[in-house]
């Protein structure tokens, strides 16, 4: 029996696809098919798919909205699991929100300013899923899901549910252990504090503002491509060394923010990944600073 067979008995009311575009998962829109993506409807089907793909030993990658992946033009040999809307349930019990992983970030900081909740408006322009967002430890603007995250219910790669408390995510820099132990996340539990609406409000706009002002969001991107070097800032560091709006075919560094990578319409993901070393080699050269990727690179070998 193929694998797109036995996901079906094991997971009937999933959605299975075959032969996915992942640049129509992406936000970067690159990228040529994975094999098989299935989009699990509860936390039970989610267990039993990632226990059968462990035991079986087939490649398999959990995402979220795609907005930190650049997948090669090459595709995923593999099972694509993505955790979306039928996983999206969000829950508020006093100051207490608990988002399933698929729930988009912005639904979430959303639902918190209706309660009149405050803490989660650094991550309304943040265009992840809760899922993605604990995985990447998402911040911005001083903010950081570490700071109101209180425990996540994830699931090793056996299939077994662990929850995990804040100090046990070792959270940091664009960083948790669910990256290190290769785990699920499920659902996300946060306390925030009281607040005033039309201050969580203000604070929102002001913060979507400087985003549209200061961020290239008319074009696909994944956002910052590299890690903040400790004591700099990447985008200034490509800027030093003339590197705005260099372009390779359709991918070009952003003329707005040069922490920025977009895809000017047409670009592959080769011409993406070919103007992340060029810059990589260029600002090592100029600064002895070796940009270290946000982004994730999937697929190619
Ligand atoms: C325009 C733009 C602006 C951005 N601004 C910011 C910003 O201000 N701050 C910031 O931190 N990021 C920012 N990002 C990057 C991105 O939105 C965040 O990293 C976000 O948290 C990724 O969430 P996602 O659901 O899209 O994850 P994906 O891109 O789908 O996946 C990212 C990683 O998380 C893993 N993952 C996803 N879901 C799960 C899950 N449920 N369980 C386990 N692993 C999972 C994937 O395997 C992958 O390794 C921006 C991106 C864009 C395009």
């Amino acid at each position: 029996m193929d694998t797109y067979n036995e996901l079906e008995i094991i997971c009937s009311s999933c959605t299975i696809l075959k032969d996915v575009p992942m640049k129509e998962h992406t936000t970067m829109k690159v990228g040529g098919k994975a094999d098989l993506m299935i989009i699990p409807d509860s936390i039970s089907s989610i267990q039993k798919i990632i226990a059968f793909l462990s035991t079986t030993n087939i490649p398999y990658l959990v995402i979220g909205n795609g907005s930190n992946l650049i997948f090669h033009d090459t595709g995923y040999n593999g099972v694509i699991v993505k955790i979306g809307t039928p996983l999206s349930d969000i829950e508020v019990f006093d100051d207490i929100i608990i988002a399933e992983a698929g729930a988009s970030l912005a639904h979430v900081a959303n639902t918190a300013l209706e309660h009149s909740l405050t803490g989660l408006e650094f991550a309304s322009g943040i265009p992840g899923s809760m899922g993605g967002a604990v995985y990447m430890n998402a911040g911005a603007y001083d903010g950081e899901m570490k700071q109101v995250v209180i425990e996540t219910l994830c699931l090793d790669n056996e299939g077994n549910l662990i929850t995990l408390k804040n100090d046990e995510h070792n959270f940091s820099y664009r960083h948790s252990r669910i990256q290190d132990d290769n785990l699920t996340c499920l659902q996300v539990k946060m306390k925030l504090e009281k607040g005033e609406k039309h201050k969580i409000q203000t604070r929102m706009n002001e913060l979507n503002a400087r985003r549209r002002k200061k961020q290239p969001l008319n074009y696909p991107s994944a956002g910052s491509i590299f890690k903040r070097p400790p004591g700099t800032y990447a985008g200034m560091l490509v800027d030093n060394c003339g590197l705005r709006g260099t372009k390779i075919g359709g991918a070009q560094v952003s003329d707005k923010h040069c922490g920025f990578i977009v895809n000017t319409g047409n670009a592959t993901a080769e011409d993406i990944i070919s103007l992340i070393k060029y810059v990589q080699e260029t600002v090592y050269k100029n600064s002895g600073i070796w940009l270290e990727l946000e982004v994730k690179i999937i697929g190619g070998c």
